[in-house]
């Protein structure tokens, strides 16, 4: 029997030591730990990798989510629609400015927001829209671009589980007024602790942002607005340099181990994640739906496979958003699918080995429950 993690940041540094460990001694040489020369560099290079014109490297993906919600205005009292399947740090963000989360139900294939549910669900207080690209794929931008534009409302995309994702040759990140970014450890983009990023084409976003990470310091000692501590370490700024250039090889590799499953199941009636016509998705995450999903994720375990569930509980099901919990009757989908999804490993330094074995206990389990 083999055994399995979810995810194994151990390989990945095994497989970059030499040049992860000469990265962060220069940082330690230098003296300089707080937004320096690392930051500036890898702002510019994460930028250029989105095709976005700017980027601003904050404290984490809840506060690049958070932070491009006050850039661009949004305020306490402002309604904010997104999903309610989603990390809650989506939400907190939300919350954390006393704006109010708003949920649409989400399209049952994809799991991402459904657009022709988010009609619906606007108001004369609705002032933004946060789709999530949820495991990796992005949401339906083209009508929800067109909703947007009709009604006046900002979008800032929640890029966290996304990083170079395509929507019909438009990367993630550059299709809203601004993106979140998360490189939390087992992100596809992952730091060594926190890290996040706000990536966005208007200037002012881009400024604001800036303050608001920086005590709202426009040179030193001058204080332009009220602001936070909410900035990037240089010391994830180099690590995530050394890392950038193999996202898209490590996003590949997702890619083709997402094939091999999709093949191995899909034949077998196991109902695999779908990718929509013109999304290239980079599985984050790798999502079935299972009839008997708590047997068989125990039998997955006692056969040496750990996965995970992503989520088990809807935000509006949870007790901190308990004033949330009258809009489950607009999301039937939302919560029928939190019932069934299992998220088995997928991680650029899975051997074949390991796949294979995968793909033959998740058959064998699947026969087993069915
Ligand atoms: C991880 C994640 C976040 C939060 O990012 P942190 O860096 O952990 O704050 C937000 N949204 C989604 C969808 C995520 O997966």
């Amino acid at each position: 029997m083999m055994n399995i993690p979810f995810g194994d940041a151990k390989r990945q540094y095994d497989a970059m030591r030499e040049e992860l460990d000469a990265a962060m001694r220069e940082v330690f040489e230098s003296g300089w730990f707080i937004l320096g020369e690392q930051t500036r560099r890898f702002e510019e290079e994460f930028a250029q990798f989105c095709g976005a014109t700017y980027a601003v490297g904050v404290a984490s993906g809840t506060e690049a989510i958070r932070l491009a919600l006050l850039a661009s205005g949004i305020t306490a009292g402002d309604e904010v629609i997104t999903v309610s399947n989603t990390c809650v740090p989506t939400v907190a963000a939300i919350s954390a400015i006393d704006a109010i989360p708003v949920f649409a139900d989400i399209d049952e294939q994809t799991f991402t927001m459904d657009p022709t549910q988010l009609e619906a669900r606007i108001s004369p207080k609705t002032r933004a829209i946060i789709p999530v690209h949820l495991y990796g794929q992005c949401t339906d931008m083209i009508p929800l671009l067109e909703i947007a534009r009709a009604h006046k409302l900002l979008i800032i995309e929640d890029c966290a589980q996304a990083h170079g994702a395509m929507y019909h040759g438009r990367m993630a990140g550059t299709m809203g007024d601004a993106a979140a970014f998360s490189f939390y450890p087992s992100k596809n983009l992952g730091a060594f602790g926190d890290a996040g990023m706000v990536i966005t084409n208007q200037e002012q976003i881009a400024r604001n942002a800036k303050l608001l990470r920086n005590y709202g310091q426009e040179m030193r000692y001058i204080h332009r607005i009220k602001g936070y501590n909410s900035r990037i370490d240089e010391l994830q700024a180099a690590v995530l340099h050394v890392k950038l250039p193999h996202l898209n090889a490590w996003n590949a590799r997702r890619r083709e181990i997402a094939l091999q499953y999709h093949a191995a199941f899909e034949s077998r009636g196991i109902r695999c994640p779908l990718e929509a016509v013109g999304r290239e998705h980079v599985y984050h995450l790798y999502v079935l739906r299972v009839p008997q999903r708590d047997r068989f994720q125990v039998l997955l375990h006692t056969k040496g496979i750990q996965s995970l569930i992503h989520y088990p509980v809807p935000v509006h099901w949870q007790e901190a958003y308990a004033e949330c919990r009258s809009q489950g009757a607009c999301l039937p989908v939302t919560e029928r699918g939190a019932s069934e999804i299992l998220s088995i490993p997928i991680f650029p330094e899975l051997t074949d080995a390991e796949i294979e074995y995968i793909i033959q206990t998740v058959i064998e389990t699947y026969e087993d429950v069915s």
